[in-house]
């Protein structure tokens, strides 16, 4: 039976190393999504608990991890790893009572978060900086140097990998960092940061401020906040960017939405790769119940294989078992919270009025914002699901008869956040890595083995999905400033 630590029992923040209960803030009041029975209430921070918050991590900044050697913060970060990895159970049940996510895929969630700790705490005596070429008696470095205090704000579809994938970097880069997590993804966090302190890293140096939007843009307009880091819905990236801008131009790194295609070449499809394909595409596209940024869920498939295709897609989607969170038997979860399964049930309907055709009907009833695997054909009929980002677990399908026509399909979107390929023609391959405008490609002729090192992943989104480098050692720039000192002698 999973259970939520006593100390979530009452709303609090995490700052100056140890959660402190603010009695006059506004409170969010929960449910878990699995069976709408009430979960903890979290706090929303207002602009005058933002200012006091913030000025601690100014002050954590100044008066000790800007001068914390990297040695000893390396070792901090190689230690939050390793407490991770030894409390798998105990962090997987706080994402998956908060917002649905399945057991046994937030246990996987810890070590990919805490995967994200090792890497960055190994890139502490491994990053340098330049000189640049000068002549006798000229020397000119260009260190990396923190930005100060980054503020992170982060989406609630995978809270704990979110918060990792920011802090980690960020605090590796010499940085302190507030989290600003969604309110309805707050639970790991507060505990993550709980954790980082027994890991020994010294108070102040991660602060979790929970809050709305409201909180959000009270901490970009706060004077201790030197750079925003933001993953989230497209929309708001660009207040995001708007309120940075006002506040004194404030460096931005935004992750947004995106609608991502997916296409199959019938080059790609032989009876015996057939099965394979068609389990993988079902596989990543109901994943998290479409709850993930790349989903695929834009499918296009060359007409002369479209049949037998979304047949088997269709058939291993409608076998995926949807249930409790709680369970280990369920593939699938409920939707995060009321209005994004209300957000999702609106699209679903629309599509049908504008002519898609529904292949699988995953609507449910019953407690629980449950949506099983649903599927269109003729995708195109439907804006709702063809250029919308759902964000649920619904893939649109659409074919096409010329390559030409598959990259123009694939390219009639705002978003470029990734894209996939089935091909097995390999110059094929390269031109369409060349032509899709997305900031990470994926081209196959075979479904991949499991993913090695997520850690290691780099890459920067395009168009209306934002930009600025998350992942891999290229994330350390984002976090960083170059600071030329040029001596003369
Ligand atoms: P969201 O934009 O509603 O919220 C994201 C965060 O912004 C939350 O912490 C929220 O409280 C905060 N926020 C809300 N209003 C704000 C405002 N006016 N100013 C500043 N901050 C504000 O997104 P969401 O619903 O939490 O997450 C889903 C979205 O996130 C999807 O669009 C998804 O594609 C995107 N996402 C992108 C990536 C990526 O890596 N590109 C990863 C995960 C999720």
């Amino acid at each position: 039976m999973m259970k939520l630590p006593e100390i979530l029992k009452k709303p609090r923040v995490f700052v100056d190393g140890q959660f402190e209960e603010l009695s006059d803030a506004p409170l969010f009041d929960k449910v878990n999504p699995s069976d709408e029975a009430s979960n903890p209430s979290v706090v929303l921070c207002s602009q005058k608990h933002v200012d006091v918050l913030a000025a601690n991590s100014a002050e954590a900044f100044q008066s000790v991890w800007r001068k914390t050697p990297p040695a000893d913060r390396k070792t901090i970060l190689l230690r939050v790893a390793e407490l991770l990895r030894s409390r798998v159970e105990h962090f997987a049940c706080l994402d998956s009572l908060e917002m649905g996510r399945p057991i046994t895929s937030a246990q996987e969630d810890v070590m990919v978060a805490a995967g994200f700790f090792q890497y960055y705490g190994e890139t502490i005596d491994k990053s340098y900086g330049q000189t640049a070429p000068g002549a006798h008696g000229y020397l000119e470095t260009q260190r990396l140097v923190p930005h100060g205090v980054v503020l992170a704000i982060t989406p609630w579809n995978f809270p704990l990998i979110n918060a990792a994938l920011k802090i980690a970097p960020a605090l590796a880069a010499g940085n302190c960092v507030i989290v600003k997590p969604s309110e309805h993804g707050v639970y790991s966090t507060l505990i993550l940061a709980e954790l980082m302190i027994e890991a020994g890293l010294p108070k102040g140096v991660v602060n979790v401020v929970p809050g709305d939007g409201k909180t959000a843009q009270a901490l970009i307009a706060s004077r201790h906040v030197d750079m925003v880091t933001f993953t989230g819905s497209s929309q708001t990236g660009s207040l995001v960017m708007q309120a940075a801008g006002q506040a004194g131009l404030k460096p931005v790194a935004l992750e947004c939405g995106g609608k991502n295609p997916q296409i199959v070449f019938a080059d790609a499809i032989s009876d015996e790769m057939i099965g394979h394909i068609a389990g993988f595409i079902a596989f990543t596209t109901m994943w998290n119940s479409g709850q993930v940024c790349v989903q695929k869920s834009r499918l296009l498939v060359e007409a002369s294989v479209a049949e037998p295709l979304t047949a088997i897609i269709s058939q291993i989607s409608g076998s995926m078992q949807v249930g409790n969170a709680s369970d280990a038997a369920s593939a699938l979860g409920p939707l995060a919270y009321k209005q994004q399964y209300d957000r999702v049930l609106t699209a679903i309907a629309q599509a049908e009025e504008q002519g898609a055709e529904l292949l699988l009907d995953g609507r449910q009833n019953g407690a629980g914002f449950f949506v099983g695997p649903t599927i269109f054909t003729n995708g195109k009929s439907s804006p709702s699901i063809w250029d919308e980002e759902v964000f649920g677990p619904v893939l649109s399908i659409e074919t096409f008869t010329s390559e030409e026509d598959a990259i123009a399909l694939a390219n009639d979107t705002p978003y470029g956040l990734s894209a996939s390929v089935w091909t097995s023609n390999l110059s094929r391959g390269h031109r369409l890595g060349e032509e899709l405008e997305a900031g990470k490609i994926s081209i196959m002729s075979r479904p991949g083995p499991p993913d090695g090192c997520w850690a290691a992943h780099s890459a920067e989104p395009s168009k209306r999905s934002g930009f600025g480098v998350e992942g891999g050692m290229e994330a350390l720039k984002t976090y960083s400033r170059r600071k030329a000192t040029q001596f003369v002698y």
